[in-house]
């Protein structure tokens, strides 16, 4: 692998690539590529340990990942008393409940500021170079391939870092897409609001997901007596009604509204307040640079909805399709667009069955009386239920619930 330059001195730094963003498909793409002698500069723009709104759960597909990842993470996560999850239970509008098993397979949940650290220490420990409290503001261009990124860090000045490769690793509001010219975004537009509460009556050993009929609350235990709670409300619901759900009162208030929560919080417990992100969906046209130089990867590259709570399974996987792409590209010198047309094609093979599966459950929640029948048959079909959960679970391969039949048993 050629060596890069590391001017220190100066305002330039050249390395052979440079993740932006140390989340878990940035720490997880430096990972793989540092451990294969590739020059790695990892940025980001928080300073870990750090927390990010999501629900916590790492499905039980993500397992075999963490473990390919090597260096003690799987340990290191196992280590980390997460809470464990034997499957999911969903909660219609109209009451009906169905709770999906993923079959033995082992789920962990944990918080996300302990996780991400998990995995950003460990790229740190195979070899890349990591700067964090360091923003990328923009893309360095050069005969309109992408050549490296600007950086500001606090008050110093800007510098340039260049690099043969740049992964955009920065997750939904990804700048390095956005400057690609590449964002999108559709329907459903939702916002979401998490925040962790000690105490919660009820919760057990599986992940709860509740329905209304404007939004859905996920909740699941992470370990020590905390539970994560992520309240998801369409973007016009949560302008319309003029209420302040980033703050405690609005939170609890919003909770309650849903039965199947009503009474279970008590709002003296909340251990972290509540953070906000969104609106998704939001999507890359194109995962690649037009002329090379940049991919992206993880939410950066796309995010639909968090129901189906696939995002890390598919921030490490998307890492793993990125490497496999980028190692022999490295090592060829060639970093054109064609180069990386791999990882275009790879990650549709990969993610196709998952994008449909997503976009079928993301969309079918905003329809209370579509949700009641699904829920109200799956609750009769346990088989149905586990081969539901276990396809969102990334167990079981989502084209064996878009079967025709499969699909159809769902609603008749
Ligand atoms: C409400 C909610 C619940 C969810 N629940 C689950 C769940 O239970 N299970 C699951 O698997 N997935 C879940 N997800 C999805 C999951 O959170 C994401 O898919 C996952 O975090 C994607 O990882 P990532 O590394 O691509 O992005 P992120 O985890 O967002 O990491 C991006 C990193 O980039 C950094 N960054 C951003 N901009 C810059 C910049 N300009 N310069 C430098 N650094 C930058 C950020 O600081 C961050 O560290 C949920 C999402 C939401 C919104």
């Amino acid at each position: 692998m050629r060596s890069a330059r590391a001017d220190r001195g100066g305002v330039r730094d050249c390395w052979d690539a440079i993740v932006a963003g140390a989340g878990p498909a940035g720490a997880a793409t430096a990972l793989h590529l540092a451990r294969a002698g590739v020059r790695v500069l990892l940025l980001d723009r928080a300073r870990f340990p750090r927390h990010k709104p999501c629900s916590e759960y790492l499905s039980p597909g993500t397992t075999a990942l963490l473990a390919r990842l090597g260096d003690g993470v799987l340990a290191a996560v196992e280590g980390a008393s997460p809470a464990r999850i034997s499957g999911m239970k969903v909660v219609a509008p109209g009451g009906a409940a169905m709770c999906g098993r993923f079959g033995g397979a082992p789920s962990f949940a944990l918080p996300r500021a302990t996780f991400d650290a998990i995995l950003l220490r460990a790229a740190e420990r195979a070899g890349a170079v990591v700067r964090e409290s360091t923003t990328v503001e923009d893309l360095v261009w050069d005969r309109g391939a992408v050549a490296g990124v600007i950086t500001r860090s606090g008050n110093v000045r800007r510098a340039t870092c260049n690099a043969r490769i740049v992964v955009g690793a920065d997750g939904l509001r990804s700048v390095v897409a956005r400057r690609l010219g590449l964002v999108r975004s559709s329907a459903p537009r939702r916002v979401a609001f998490t925040a962790h509460v000690a105490d919660v009556a009820g919760v057990d050993g599986v992940g709860e997901l509740h329905v209304g009929r404007h939004g859905y609350v996920g909740l699941g235990p992470v370990g020590g007596g905390v539970t994560t709670v992520a309240l998801v409300l369409p973007l016009r619901t949560v302008r319309a009604s003029g209420r302040t759900y980033g703050g405690p009162a609005g939170f609890f208030a919003a909770l309650e509204r849903f039965p199947g929560l009503a009474g279970r919080f008590d709002p003296r417990r909340l251990v972290r307040g509540v953070m906000a992100t969104g609106p998704f969906a939001q999507w890359a046209r194109t995962p690649i640079a037009a002329k090379g130089g940049a991919l992206l990867v993880g939410d950066a590259a796309d995010f639909f909805d968090p129901f189906t709570g696939q995002g890390i399974y598919a921030a490490l996987r998307g890492a793993e399709l990125a490497a496999s792409c980028l190692l022999p590209a490295l090592a060829r010198g060639v970093l054109t667009a064609a180069a990386l047309v791999p990882y275009v094609r790879a990650r549709r093979r990969e993610f196709a069955g998952k994008w449909a599966l997503e976009r079928l459950i993301g969309l079918g929640v905003g329809w209370p009386a579509l949700t009641d029948r699904v829920v109200g048959r799956l609750a009769r079909r346990q088989d149905l239920a586990d081969l539901l959960v276990g396809a969102t679970g990334n167990v079981v391969p989502a084209r064996r619930v878009l079967a025709p039949l499969a699909l159809a048993r769902l609603v008749w």
